[in-house]
């Protein structure tokens, strides 16, 4: 998580505004003389669950707790982020830090590259490295192959790539950095990876951060991996991503697997949208990453594996990151890659027959019940009903539970009351110190803006775009990251002035939106399609909280003037509303033609 998100999460705006204002509970809202302007009838609204406030008086705005900051203390975003950081108990590091910390990992990247081109050389040349060659063809493995995953061979020495690399003007320390030379007792170093086959573990960008490396016969441990460096995180890090990216996108699924193998093979058998995991079960931060790529998961599991506990949490990613997960059983004991090399049609049939992992689980835990006694039916109730309950698309939760129902043949109507008493909890664990409440709403804004981000991502990558008035401002966008971007745009003449503009801590989103790969026809109706969608989102939000203060004001007999206001303001949002609607009509009527 970046430390933007983090701060979101550990920060509640009615607790940052109270200390500027004096709020009072009302309805679902609290409200208050507006800090902004002065006023004798409270106009000041804060909403915390959409953690956002707005002033219907003078100063008819609004926006989340880093505008709100920003407004009241007179401080840009960057100072405003540490400033809120610093109360939420968050840490940023300097933008000289952080400098050099980049220049410390591009050399591990760069060490890593050097390492890696040594191994696959001595791959495909060296006569030390035939059996390891044997063992890729037996495999059936192409040249191609081998050189699209860079593989390679480590030598049976204690010093060669040590050696190798600092001739090449690397470092003892950047070695030891990069995980790839060992100290042992008495300060002796050697080489970490020793006869081994060489597996270089690339991110999305194709840097190489860490690498995998199997042994040629039965000696132990089979697999080795890079140690944890400030480049490689095995609980982050998918396997051949860098390959598989294009194909999770424009396939719109992702599978994922376990070993190294299963990805390459797949992938030498047109397969491509396949990455492994670096461990046997799949971590939050891994499906968060591929989420970006396409929300459609199926995770190849085998049979024995495919236990409780790792549906359970694969069903727990459904909800906390609203992906849709399924799951594919492998046949007894098989890996993807003996599947595959086996019979491909096999391999095609377990991707069609993949099942959701809700369907999954509930076979799974009924298989050995025997559902027409009483006592079997209200263990199967006990065990789906909590999985249910934590659903939060609601059309899911309904069709689950009438499956249930269905299955045990009881009332939905009993499952439902029982539904009512359970309270979801269990999927939102993932922030371990952040209360639930404060999970569950700050999840919300941080994974309600696709639309901004696609909007940001059409004006960064064509800057043609700039000069066409489609009459977006910064309050557009919800989402304080995306706003402080367009704001600096407007005034940026480059992509290079734009990000000397913005905070570092907004780099990698930013990055991310500069990378991310856009339609390549028709961009101009996309962005007024975009700006269009961003207006209406804007309208209705505001609609939404003008209407709930309209309702609390004629419930605490508002005097006439105020009330004439809000309505005033509702019919010019009506109105605005109106124009989307003419404008989006003429848009899908021009489309049509
Ligand atoms: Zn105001």
């Amino acid at each position: 998580m970046g430390v933007i998100d983090e701060v979101k999460q550990r920060t509640d705006i009615v607790e940052v505004v109270s200390q500027y204002a004096t709020l009072k509970k009302a309805g679902r809202t609290f409200r208050a003389l507006c800090p902004f302007h002065s006023e004798k009838h409270p106009s000041f609204f804060v909403y915390p669950e959409q953690q956002s406030w707005h002033c219907f008086g003078a100063c008819n705005t609004g926006g989340d707790v880093f505008s709100f900051i920003m407004k009241k203390e007179g401080i840009d975003f960057g100072e405003a982020l540490r400033l809120l950081a610093q109360k939420a108990g968050v840490t940023i590091s300097s933008r000289f830090e952080q400098d050099t910390r980049k220049d410390e990992k591009e050399k591990l990247y760069q060490v890593n590259e050097a390492a890696a081109q040594y191994f696959h050389n001595l791959l495909l040349n060296s006569p030390a490295g035939e059996r390891a060659r044997d063992y890729f063809a037996s495999r059936g493995l192409s040249l191609k192959t081998i050189t699209d995953f860079q593989l390679g061979f480590s030598p049976d020495s204690w010093e060669a790539l040590e050696q190798y690399l600092m001739e090449r003007g690397y470092t003892e320390s950047e070695l030891l950095t990069a995980g790839l030379v060992i100290e042992a007792e008495g300060g002796k170093t050697h080489d970490r990876f020793r006869n081994r086959l060489m597996f270089p573990i690339h991110d999305i960008k194709g840097r190489i951060v860490g690498f995998g490396a199997r042994v040629l016969d039965d000696s132990l441990p089979k697999y080795l991996n890079s140690p944890q460096t400030p480049i490689f995180d095995k609980s982050s890090c998918l396997y051949g991503i860098n390959l598989a990216a294009a194909a999770i996108r424009q396939q719109n699924l992702v599978v994922i697997v376990e070993g190294y193998m299963d990805v390459i093979t797949a992938h030498q058998n047109g397969f491509s949208n396949l990455v492994a995991s670096m461990g046997t079960s799949v971590t939050e931060r891994q499906v968060g990453r591929l989420k970006k790529l396409s929300k459609n998961m199926a995770f190849a599991l085998d049979a024995d594996a495919a236990g409780e506990e790792a549906m359970l949490r694969g069903v727990g990613y459904e909800n906390t990151l609203d992906a849709e997960v399924k799951v594919i059983i492998l046949p007894g004991g098989k890996d993807p890659d003996d599947v595959i090399r086996e019979d491909i049609k096999i391999w095609q049939n377990l991707l069609e027959e993949a099942l959701p992992i809700v369907d999954y689980t509930f076979n799974m835990l009924t298989s050995e019940l025997d559902l027409s006694t009483a006592r079997d039916k209200s263990l199967a109730v006990d065990k789906l009903l909590p999985i249910i309950a934590e659903m939060k698309d609601t059309v899911r939760q309904a069709h689950y539970l009438q499956k249930l129902a269905r299955l045990v043949k009881v009332s939905e109507h009993s499952l439902e009351a029982a539904l009512g008493r359970i309270k979801p909890s269990q999927g939102r664990r993932n922030a371990k110190e952040a209360k639930p409440e404060v999970v569950a709403r700050a999840l919300h804004p941080l994974l309600s803006s696709p639309v901004e981000e696609y909007c940001l991502a059409l004006l960064l990558q064509h800057p043609e775009l700039k000069g066409r008035d489609e009459g977006l401002s910064p309050e557009y966008f919800e989402n304080s990251e995306n706003r402080e971007i367009f704001t600096v745009w407007q005034q940026a003449n480059d992509l290079l002035s734009l990000k000397d503009g913005l905070d570092s801590a907004i780099w990698e989103h930013l990055d991310s939106l500069i990378t991310r790969s856009l339609p390549a026809n028709q961009i101009e109706q996309k962005y007024a399609s975009c700006v269009l969608r961003l207006r209406e989102k804007l309208l209705r939000s505001l609609e939404a909280k003008r209407a709930e203060v309209l309702a609390l004001e004629a419930e605490s007999g508002g005097t006439a003037a105020e009330l004439a206001k809000l309505e005033e303001q509702g019919i010019e949002v009506s109105v605005q509303l109106g124009e989307v609607f003419t404008q989006k009509n003429r848009g899908s009527q021009e489309q049509g033609r």
